[in-house]
């Protein structure tokens, strides 16, 4: 019997064989269109900084001042004396940023997506999930105990398929992502939850990708579809992806965040995130109203290297969203494209299995509102060139 060290020694050195190990890179900068890595500067396109707010100042002000009024640690969980003003007011300004009576802070987007299935669900009951949804909704499903069952990406037909053929009295819900994290493109929210309302289904949405970028005043996915709580009850969002922090909330109705607070382990066996980093998120929120041109010259920027990217003939994905992967098929190839972009001073993961199914490893393109019009040309000339040799 291999021990421990056998065990995993010949796990990684499989990773190496088909080209998945991965590898860190430690950035010697802040998040922002140029980064340092290495001595090196690059461009980044491969950050979910989506409208530049990770170090605007304003952001950074905040966080500064929180820490000298609330010092860093919170010191506990929320339940026991880690819950402050911060804490409190950004709540406020996220249930009023959704539309929904409340919501909750936790410290991670992948905490609150495992916290909340987990109290929601229990045996007996059926959760249904888009086969692209994020790790975090799957692990929080698959450990919930409830009967899972996975529905092709973005297919309601298959969704109503499998929906009909469960046990009808039993609870169900169905969850998705707003944007697809790893493919850029929304799920259909107005029919899922015209489906869901048929069915007595709830629909829970994570809209880590959507939030502040999407939707009237950067209200996310969710609102542009036009749903409302009733619709969509359960709203997950995360707060270190345009918001530019860190955490994530849970929006819904005084039931739903009543039973999460009581309920969700995630959040009560949980050190609070600290008070800064919540009077940071608040200031990022306004900031979502005072400069939405932000939002503006994001969607401008990604129509930009959409058409530059089609006139090339790269193989760009269905996205409308910032997240423009193209898609390359063969991982070792897809890190043969990243490693030549990074040569010619570019950052772009190449993502591939597990995060996305076998044979469709892809660049993952990200744009944010920082970047100008001439670096977007930078990156399209760049992959120009690149794709010549590799593809
Ligand atoms: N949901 C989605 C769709 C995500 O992309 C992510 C982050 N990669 C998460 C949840 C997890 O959020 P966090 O990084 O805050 O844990």
């Amino acid at each position: 019997m291999p021990g421990f060290n056998e065990r995993l020694g010949a796990v990684l050195a499989q990773r190496r064989r088909d080209d998945l190990y991965r590898q860190r890179l430690t950035l010697e900068s802040s998040q922002g269109p140029r980064v340092r890595v290495d001595g090196r500067e690059y461009l980044n396109f491969c950050s979910n900084d989506y409208l530049g707010l990770a170090a605007h100042p304003q952001v950074v002000a905040a966080l500064r001042a929180g820490a000298e009024r609330y010092g860093v640690g919170s010191g506990a969980s929320h339940l026991v004396c880690g819950h402050s003003t911060p804490h409190r007011e950004l709540e406020e300004a996220l249930a009023e940023l959704t539309g929904r009576p409340r919501a909750l802070l936790f410290s991670s987007g992948y905490a609150a997506n495992t916290g909340t299935l987990t109290t929601l669900l229990q045996s007996g009951d059926q959760v249904f999930q888009d086969r692209l949804n994020h790790a975090s909704l799957l692990d929080g499903g698959l450990h919930s105990g409830a009967r899972f069952r996975r529905f092709a990406h973005n297919n309601v037909t298959d969704l109503e398929h499998k929906i009909i053929a469960a046990p009808p009295d039993s609870a169900k819900l169905v969850v998705v992502d707003g944007v697809f994290s790893m493919d850029g493109d929304t799920a259909p929210l107005a029919d899922l939850a015209a489906l869901c309302q048929q069915h007595n289904a709830w629909l829970m949405v994570d809209d880590a990708h959507g939030i502040g970028v999407m939707g009237e005043g950067g209200a996310g996915s969710v609102t542009a579809a036009g749903l409302d709580s009733a619709q969509a009850p359960v709203l997950m969002a995360t707060l270190g992806k345009a918001l530019g922090c860190a955490g994530a909330f849970v929006a819904g109705d005084e039931l739903l965040i009543e039973s999460l607070i009581q309920g969700a382990r995630n959040y009560i066996y949980t050190t609070a995130m600290p008070p800064a980093v919540a009077a940071a998120g608040l200031a990022a929120v306004r900031l979502l109203a005072t400069e939405a041109w932000r939002r503006e010259h994001l969607q401008q920027l990604i129509g930009r290297f959409r058409a530059g990217a089609e006139a090339l003939g790269l193989p760009l994905m269905d996205s409308d969203s910032a997240i423009q992967p193209l898609q390359i098929g063969d991982a070792g190839r897809a890190m043969a494209f990243s490693a030549a972009l990074r040569q010619a001073g570019f950052l772009v993961g190449a993502i591939r299995p597990p995060t996305v199914p076998a044979g469709t490893s892809r660049l993952r393109i990200t744009l944010t509102a920082a970047h100008t019009d001439a670096e977007v040309d930078a990156l399209l000339s760049v992959l120009a060139d690149v794709a010549g040799e590799q593809l």
